[in-house]
C-alpha cells in the first residue's frame, strides 16, 4: 500500500499552487479585512463567483462530461470550461478522467484516485500533492471527451484561461470598484481556497460520515450538509450508486440547486435529454438494501427461521405491488404520449386511473407495515446483543 511504504515525491508546483493560497486566505485576508474592510461590491462578486466556479464543476466537469447525464449547448459548454478554469482544479479531461476511475475502483487504494480508504487527509487533499501510482495520468478512459472542442481548446489555452479567470478578472472588478487589493485578496484568494475545499470535501466527508440507502457496500453516503457546501453533491452513495442520474438529489426538498439549474437550462433549450432514474427503481433499490440488512439482523436473533419466513413474505408482497405500479404508471404515461395513442387506445383511461389510486393506497399501507417490520427487526436485533456486565 501506498502510504505504509516510502513515500512518493511531493510535487511541488501543486504544493504551492494550492498551498500558497490557503496561507493567504488564513492571514492576508482576515488582516485586510479588518484593517480596511471588504464592500458590498466584493461580497456580492464573491457570491457570483463562488457559485460560477462550483456550478462549473458540479453541472459541467461532473454531471455533464464526467457522467453524460444530460446535453449541453455549446455556450453554455464555454461558460463551464471558463469556470472551471476559474475554479483551478485541472482541466476537465483529466479532472474527469480521475473522477470516472474514482467510479470504477471507489475504495481501491491501487486505483482509486482519491480513496477515502488512505484517510481524510489523502482523499480531500494529499493525493494531489504527491506522485501516487493512483493518481498518474491515464487518459484511456476519456477518448470522448477528446472530440469535445471546448474541452480540447480548454485543454490547449488552460494556463492563459486560469491567469485570466484567477488573477485578470478579480483584478478588472477591483479596478471598476476602486480597490484592487480587496477585489484580489477576497474574489481572488478566498473564493479560490473555500471553492476548492468545498469540492474536496465530496472526496473526503461524502465518503465517511452520513447514509447509506442505495449502495452499502461502498464507502459514499448521503449527507445534507454536505449538499449544502457542494451545491447539492452531498447525496453521494445515491450518485454513485446511479451516477447516470443528472440530480443527487432525488426528492423535492433535496438541496441540489445543481440540479435545479440544469433542469431550469431545459426549459430554454440549452440543456436536453436530461437522465433520471425512475421513482420505482430507486424504491426497489433502497428496500432490497433493507431487506439485506434485515436478514442480517435475523441471524443475530435466538430462533431466525419464524422470523426470515415473515421478513421474505413481507418483501415479496412489497416487490409485487411495486411491479404492479410501476406497469400502471407505464401504462398511463403511454395513455397520454401522443406517439403511442392510436396502440392504446382501448384501454380505458379511467379504468388506469382506478386501479392506480387503489394501488397507491395498497402501496402506502404496504411501505408502513414494512417499515414498522424493520424497525422490529432493529429492536429485536439490539435486545440480542450481549449486555455489558
Ligand atoms: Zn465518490
Ligand atoms: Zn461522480
Amino acid at each position: 500500500m501506498q502510504l505504509t511504504s516510502k513515500k512518493p515525491p511531493i510535487i511541488w508546483l501543486n504544493l504551492l499552487v494550492l498551498g500558497l493560497p490557503i496561507l493567504i486566505a488564513f492571514t492576508v485576508v482576515p488582516w485586510y479585512g479588518f484593517t480596511y474592510g471588504y464592500g458590498l461590491f466584493e461580497w456580492l462578486w464573491f457570491i457570483i463567483l463562488m457559485t460560477f466556479c462550483e456550478m462549473s464543476i458540479t453541472a459541467g466537469y461532473h454531471r455533464l462530461w464526467s457522467h453524460k447525464a444530460y446535453q449541453a449547448h455549446p455556450v453554455l459548454k464555454v461558460i463551464f470550461a471558463l469556470g472551471g478554469a476559474c475554479a483551478l482544479q485541472n482541466h476537465c479531461i483529466v479532472w474527469a478522467s480521475d473522477h470516472r476511475r474514482h467510479h470504477l475502483h471507489v475504495d481501491d487504494n491501487e486505483k482509486d484516485p482519491y480513496s477515502v480508504k488512505l484517510g481524510f487527509w489523502y482523499s480531500h487533499f494529499g493525493w494531489m500533492i504527491r506522485e501516487y501510482e493512483s493518481v498518474k495520468d491515464d487518459l484511456t478512459n476519456v477518448d470522448d471527451l477528446f472530440n469535445e472542442p471546448v474541452l480540447v481548446w480548454q485543454k490547449t489555452y488552460y494556463l492563459p484561461l486560469t491567469l485570466l479567470m484567477n488573477l485578470g478578472l478579480p483584478l478588472l472588478l477591483g479596478y471598476i470598484n476602486g480597490d484592487i487589493w480587496g477585489a484580489l485578496l477576497l474574489l481572488g484568494f478566498l473564493r479560490l481556497v473555500l471553492s476548492q475545499h468545498f469540492t474536496y470535501l465530496i472526496n473526503s466527508a461524502a465518503h465517511m460520515w452520513g447514509s447509506r440507502q442505495y449502495d452499502p457496500n461502498q464507502t459514499a453516503r448521503d449527507n445534507s450538509f454536505i449538499a449544502l457546501l457542494t451545491y447539492g453533491e452531498g447525496y453521494h452513495n445515491y450518485h454513485h450508486a446511479f451516477a447516470w442520474d443528472y440530480r443527487n438529489g432525488i426528492k423535492w426538498y433535496h438541496y441540489d440547486p445543481t440540479k435545479w439549474f440544469i433542469k431550469a437550462c431545459s426549459w430554454v433549450k440549452l440543456t436536453s435529454n436530461l437522465r433520471a432514474c425512475s421513482s420505482w427503481r430507486q424504491e426497489l433499490t433502497r428496500v432490497e438494501v433493507q431487506y439485506q440488512s434485515a436478514l442480517v439482523n435475523c441471524e443475530k436473533v435466538i430462533d431466525p427461521a419464524f422470523l426470515r419466513n415473515r421478513l421474505e413474505s413481507e418483501y415479496q408482497t412489497l416487490l409485487q405491488t411495486l411491479n404492479h405500479w410501476a406497469d400502471l404508471k407505464q401504462q398511463w404515461y403511454e395513455k397520454n404520449s401522443k406517439n403511442l395513442q392510436d396502440k392504446i387506445h382501448e384501454i380505458d383511461a379511467a379504468h388506469i386511473q382506478q386501479s392506480y389510486n387503489e394501488l397507491k393506497t395498497r402501496l402506502r399501507a404496504q411501505r408502513k407495515s414494512w417499515k414498522a417490520l424493520l424497525q422490529d427487526f432493529s429492536n429485536l436485533a439490539d435486545s440480542s446483543q450481549p449486555q455489558a456486565n
